[in-house]
């Protein structure tokens, strides 16, 4: 980095071209707050990072992710707002305090500690809400020139609009209920994977799954006991082997799923579709006096690059495997290839 007197402006701007890139094609919010604590650690030489998270609407406040010593740490950890961040946050600007460390994380709090201070940073977004706050770590010797304080600035507040865009994509495509992308979100993943097809070997593959006799299970039990179901089932769909079988999780209608899966081979999908089929038919499902059980049928479509389908046609093929699946008795994936899964 730079010493004081010699901050170079240009390698700056060039710099900050290249971390403007970067944070604005993110949409993950989990990995953008990354990306940003590490594009501010490389911007403001300091070592020790804080990102706060705040609600306005319930006042929460709690440490999302910090930056120790080159390190990444992820946190969940709830704080009480003090005088100081409050008169910070209501002034929507930067401002330095005494600094506290707590497990090594950056805490701006009142009081002489010993040989550092901390820059704060609200962090803004489009109607002048305060989200959240980055807070700084240095010794107290540090001082900001001019220019670098700038960057400094534009740097927070471009985190901040990306910050915002992430949260607003997520509202917009993630279903409520069950945190599955939604339908619409579905549609826009399913024919971009099918243009990439274009350009790779191999198949696409996705299943569509409708739970059995639901309707029967919502009046017997009640439509609140449904959601449930919906949210265990679908946290299945997010988590299950989640490290080994790339999928991207959808709610295609109410209790009607579908797991695009863009990149393995059909043999592991027909192998995993199967074993999600079975762990959701042995799954307790939490219920008010008992354990519930559920299954689910599920209909499994594949193209190649050969297929000439739209998206229609692709989503009627799995539609068509999910009758057969339900008129065959339920709780078994039927498949397009071999018209037939194995139970
Ligand atoms: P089948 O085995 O033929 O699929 O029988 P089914 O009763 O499940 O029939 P169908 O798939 O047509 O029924 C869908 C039912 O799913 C109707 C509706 O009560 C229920 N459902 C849809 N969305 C929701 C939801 O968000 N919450 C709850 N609790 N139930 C839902
Ligand atoms: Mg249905
Ligand atoms: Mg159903």
């Amino acid at each position: 980095m730079p010493a004081k007197t010699d901050f170079d402006i240009d390698i700056a701007l060039y710099a900050l071209n290249y971390a403007t890139r970067l944070l604005v094609s993110e949409l993950d919010p989990e990995k953008l707050v990354r990306q940003i604590i590490e594009t501010v650690a490389d911007f403001s030489e300091s070592s020790e990072i804080s990102l706060f998270n705040y609600d306005e609407n319930d006042t929460s406040f709690s440490l999302q992710t910090a930056y120790s010593k080159g390190q990444l740490v992820e946190s969940e950890h709830e704080f009480k707002l003090t005088p100081e961040i409050k008169k910070c946050f209501a002034s929507k600007n930067p401002a330095w305090y005494d600094l506290q460390l707590i497990d090594n994380i950056p805490f701006p709090a009142a009081g002489p500690i010993k040989n550092q201070k901390c820059l704060c940073f609200p962090l803004v977004g489009q109607d002048n809400q305060v989200m959240g706050l980055l807070v700084l770590a240095y010794g107290l010797e540090k001082q900001f020139l001019e220019n670098e304080m700038q960057i400094l600035r534009v740097i927070v507040s471009l985190c901040s609009t990306c910050l915002e865009k992430t949260r607003l994509f997520k509202q917009a495509t993630i279903d409520g209920l069950t945190e599955l992308y939604t339908r619409r979100y579905f549609d826009v993943i399913l024919q971009k994977e099918m243009n990439r097809l274009k350009y790779r070997e191999g198949e696409l593959c996705f299943l569509m799954t409708d739970i059995d006799h639901f309707k029967d299970f919502n009046d017997t039990y009640g439509h609140q006991q449904g959601d449930t179901v919906l949210k265990e089932l679908a946290s299945l769909c997010i988590n299950y082997k989640k490290d080994e079988v790339e999928r991207i999780p959808c709610r295609y209608g109410g209790e009607e799923f579908a797991l695009i899966f863009p990149s393995l081979p059909k043999a592991k999908i027909l192998e995993f579709v199967e074993e999600l089929r079975q762990t959701c038919e042995k799954h307790a499902f939490s219920g008010q006096k008992k354990s519930l059980q559920v299954t689910f049928s599920g209909g499994l479509a594949s193209i190649t690059s050969k297929d000439n389908l739209n998206l229609g046609q692709f989503i009627k093929r799995a539609d068509d495997m999910l009758y057969k699946a339900k008129e065959a008795g339920r709780n078994r994936i039927y498949d397009y290839s071999t018209h037939s899964i194995k139970k």
